[in-house]
């Protein structure tokens, strides 16, 4: 039977207790919200909502073709002036998603000869740039920036290393400044994807980057996404003009695809303009990130300490991590779930993430929940 071995992979999953559903979420729904990446709770906001309505009404309900042919509208360009400007960088590119921006930045950067240096932690999304380039991938161990000196000490070609600036399980930041020196030892490009560092990290949130010194470097280009902290849909990619303008030539993600929708565009651009107004809000997600790590370690709980917004604690086995996630949203609370196969480490965990808009109180009863219904 075509596809007979699917099932045979289904009840795989099934005995390991790894199924994966959908949970179609109301859009009133009553559940306190520690599981989303809206660090900064601008995706409701009443801004963000206006600029999708607007583009919608302006440009239409799609781009209406591939950013090359008519999916470039003057809102895409002032959206990718704007971003630019808020990070420090020269230019700025626009995809239809972060996954899209991370697999261009990779596979152009990465020519055939060429050697890519991939930390161990990375997104499945640079991973799956690293699998499509030409080039070859050497992964290496988690944020070490002397196994990135060693691995690029190996190849004589051009060469580049790839990195989350935070990790987006564990919560971690790469050492950044270490990276950007072990690749300028070697000549070798930096390129760093900031999704959970936007509008997070930098005194107001402009990114990873940015708090490393590293913005504006022409040796370092840096992936975003506007699905998180800017409340919207899609990504971006932002470095110097050169780069820009070749990913604009070579990389296929964005040739190929259709631009990104005007209303992702506009959300994601009020977004940013509320956040240049208002760049407290960045410092307020750090310090509630802070208040949820002290409040669950307070509990007894073990949480990795968070250098962005993510907030991770330590499961016992993958089962009961599933079973702690449903335990806490039958007690009113939505909180993250990693386990294998997302996380190749075996280690499960329940992901939080903490929000610019969340109160003291809420803090509380979120962790008094996950402490009632520890495994
Ligand atoms: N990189 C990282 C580190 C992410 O966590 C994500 C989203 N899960 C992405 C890239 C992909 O971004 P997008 O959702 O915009 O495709």
């Amino acid at each position: 039977m075509a596809f007979g071995w699917i099932d045979e992979q289904a009840e795989l999953r099934r005995r390991a207790g790894l199924v994966r559903t959908l949970r179609p979420r109301p859009a009133d729904s009553p559940l306190l919200d520690l599981a989303s990446n809206d660090y900064l709770g601008l995706a409701r906001h009443p801004e963000t909502v206006a600029g999708a309505a607007a583009a919608a009404r302006a440009w239409g309900g799609g781009a209406t073709g591939s950013r090359l042919v008519t999916g470039s509208t003057e809102l895409h360009a002032e959206l990718e002036r704007e971003l630019a400007e808020h990070c420090g960088f020269e230019s700025a590119l626009a995809f239809s998603s972060g996954y899209a921006a991370n697999l261009a930045a990779v596979t152009a950067l990465a020519p055939h000869g060429s050697l890519i240096v991939s930390d161990a932690g990375n997104h499945a999304s640079l991973i799956d740039g690293c699998r499509l380039a030409r080039g070859t991938t050497q992964v290496v161990a988690h944020a070490d920036p002397d196994a990135v000196r060693k691995a690029l000490g190996t190849h004589a070609g051009p060469a580049v290393a790839v990195s989350d600036t935070v990790f987006s399980v564990d919560g971690d930041a790469a050492p950044l400044a270490a990276l950007a020196a072990a690749c300028r030892a070697y000549g070798a490009g930096l390129v760093v994807d900031d999704a959970h560092g936007l509008g997070v990290l930098g005194e107001g949130g402009q990114g990873a980057a940015h708090a490393a010194g590293l913005a504006g470097a022409d040796d370092v280009v840096v992936t975003v996404t506007l699905s998180k902290s800017l409340g919207s849909q899609g990504g971006a990619v932002l470095g110097p003009a050169r780069v820009v303008e070749h990913l604009v030539n070579a990389a296929r993600t964005f040739i190929f695809d259709t631009g990104l929708a005007p209303a992702a565009a506009g959300a994601a651009l009020a977004a940013l303009r509320l956040l240049r107004r208002e760049p407290q809000r960045a410092a307020r997600a750090r310090a509630v990130a802070g208040e949820l790590h002290a409040r669950l370690t307070a509990a007894g709980l073990e949480a990795v300490r968070p250098d962005a917004a993510v907030v991770s604690v330590r499961a016992p086995s993958p089962e009961a991590a599933v079973r702690w996630a449903a335990d806490c949203r039958s007690a009113g609370l939505a909180v993250g779930c990693f386990r294998p196969p997302s996380v190749p480490d075996g280690i499960s965990r329940l992901r939080l993430t903490a929000r610019a808009d969340l109160s003291g109180a809420e803090l509380e009863r979120a962790v008094r929940v996950i402490g009632e219904t520890r495994p």
